[in-house]
């Protein structure tokens, strides 16, 4: 998907290099649809879907890039897309406190 295309329906963003389009809870899951920069095409973004256990650190993603299609394991977007839902629930939890 085109960057600016992930940009337009997206809840959070971080530095312009990823775009969080939503975050819910299924069962003992957050479920996070993310968008993250490619490093080579710059108007190209990933879709990664990242699973976070709540309560846990545990978590697992799996994104579109040819790099995670190859080796299946977490690719860089992944990570990216971990931090960026990190910062985005920080904010939201500041943001329940102030409400
Ligand atoms: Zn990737």
């Amino acid at each position: 998907m085109l960057c600016k295309e992930a940009a337009k329906g997206a809840v959070y963003k971080l530095n312009e290099e990823v775009y969080i389009r939503s975050v819910e809870r299924r069962g003992l899951w957050l479920v996070a649809l993310c968008y993250v920069r490619s490093q080579s095409r710059r108007e190209e973004c990933y879709q990664v879907v990242l699973k976070l256990k709540l309560g846990t650190r545990y978590f697992t993603g799996r994104c579109e890039c040819p790099d995670f299609r190859y080796r299946g394991g977490p690719c860089k977007h992944i990570v990216r897309a971990k931090v960026a839902l990190r910062e985005y629930l920080k904010a939201a939890t500041s943001l329940r406190r102030l409400l």
